[in-house]
């Protein structure tokens, strides 16, 4: 049984219900740019199935979880960035300030980043 969230935007996008700069689909997971991007390449990878967060992610999701892993290089290759690097960030929860409910994996390339992420002024997204 499909998981569907009638009032979640990546499940509508998922379905193809709004538009979106889709990169990659498979039966199990969609790629497309993000609205907002934070670097030359800013990708989201997320489950065609509505999933909240990787705090619910239950066994029987494991397909579904290595699928999100095996399209970010998939992703990386088509964006250009496969040899240059790339980062793959879940935002889980509050504190990590993630603002969708659906899975999702940020796959950011295109330009050198810092460590920790934590280091830079704390901002909301889509904050000044
Ligand atoms: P989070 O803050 O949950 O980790 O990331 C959510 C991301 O989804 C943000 O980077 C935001 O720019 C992106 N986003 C939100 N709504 C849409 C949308 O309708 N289309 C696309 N392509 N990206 C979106
Ligand atoms: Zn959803």
């Amino acid at each position: 049984m499909t998981r569907y969230e009638p009032e979640c935007i990546f499940c509508k996008i998922a379905a193809g219900h709004i538009p979106a700069s889709l990169i990659y689909k498979n039966d199990h997971v969609a790629a497309f740019h993000d609205l907002n991007p934070v670097a030359p390449v800013h990708v989201l990878i997320i489950p065609l199935e509505h999933i909240a967060s990787l705090s619910e992610l239950k066994d029987g999701d494991s397909e579904i979880a290595a699928q999100i892993l095996l399209a970010a290089r998939v992703v990386a290759e088509k964006t250009g960035v496969l040899e240059s690097g790339y980062r793959l960030v879940f935002n889980n929860g509050e504190d990590a300030l993630q603002s969708v409910g659906h899975i999702h994996a940020h796959l950011i390339g295109g330009k050198t980043m810092g460590w920790p992420p934590f280091a830079g002024r704390e901002v909301a997204h889509g904050e000044e």
